[in-house]
């Protein structure tokens, strides 16, 4: 079905046109392998938004809400596999001409498929750090941990994005939030809050990878979120050719020389593999 996608020869010709193409990957990505998107396809919210910084750190209720759901969602989330898009982009690096892959996810999806050289932009789910120590943890020992503060915990899940679920009030008012065990400070998934900034050394990285690429590729993303959007403003701004693969609007139409609608997994799929065997045939 993939090579009747509309499209998806122009999305082909574009790829085989490019030699460091910087990818800039989201949520679209991995909604085929169970992990649930923020947004529709106008961009707007399908459920409530998530967590700020500022009330996580601040509000003992709001820690413990987080901290119920993400325990709820875990299991779901660190059983995903990677789909149809991971392989994609791992093909396409092994190929060559992918210069840098830049995920907004924090699934860790795209390492599991094969790609190596990947920015995760908004960090790592499976990475956990005290606010108070700055001690790590991995998130896996982590619900170990919060398994045992919570015997007999019961709660109905319904999954939502980012390893979250939506629960009853109740049960999040019987949740033991954890702690840090070694100083009692708040522990937090190494991930980006909003209202929080990427880290400047993982941005410049990714800059430096802008920098170095001859142009630009948007899947699975509707750029709602500034640290995204900002690569490829910069990519205009530097005359890069833009193509986006999304299913539904993004921010950034009509920055995009090309823009193809639909689904990223069949999408990028098709194109790489035509890209492969047009490249084999021109030797
Ligand atoms: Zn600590």
């Amino acid at each position: 079905m993939g090579t009747s996608e509309p499209g998806t020869e122009r999305l082909q010709r574009w790829i085989a046109g490019h030699r460091r193409v910087f990818a800039l990957t989201g949520a679209g990505c991995s909604t085929a392998s169970g992990i649930p998107d923020y947004r529709d396809d106008q961009g707007e919210w399908k459920r409530r938004p998530p967590v700020m910084i500022q009330a996580f750190r601040a509000e003992e209720a709001v820690y413990r809400r987080y901290w119920a759901r993400a325990y709820a969602g875990w299991r779901r989330f660190a059983a995903a596999a990677p789909g149809a898009a991971h392989r994609a982009f791992a093909a396409w690096e092994a190929a060559g001409t992918l210069g840098r892959l830049v995920t907004q996810n924090v699934d860790g999806l795209h390492q599991r498929a094969g790609s190596r050289a990947v920015i995760d932009l908004h960090g790592r789910l499976d990475d956990v750090v005290c606010l108070g120590c700055g001690q790590r943890t991995s998130r896996a020992d982590l619900q170990d941990v919060m398994s045992e503060a919570n015997p007999g915990w019961r709660f109905a899940a319904v999954p939502a994005p980012d390893g979250d679920a939506e629960i009853d009030a109740a049960a999040v008012e019987a949740f033991a939030a954890p702690r840090c065990e070694r100083c009692g400070g708040l522990l937090k998934p190494d991930v980006v809050f909003f209202g929080e900034n990427v880290p400047v050394e993982r941005y410049e990285a990714a800059r430096a990878a802008l920098a170095d690429a001859d142009a630009l590729l948007v899947a699975g993303s509707s750029l709602m979120v500034y640290s995204g959007f900002r690569f490829v403003r910069q990519a205009h701004d530097a005359g890069l050719s833009i193509a986006i693969v999304n299913r539904g609007r993004t921010r950034a139409d009509d920055l995009a020389d090309l823009k193809v609608e639909g689904d990223v997994g069949s999408l990028m799929t098709a194109a790489i593999a035509a890209g492969g065997s047009v490249d084999e045939a021109r030797r």
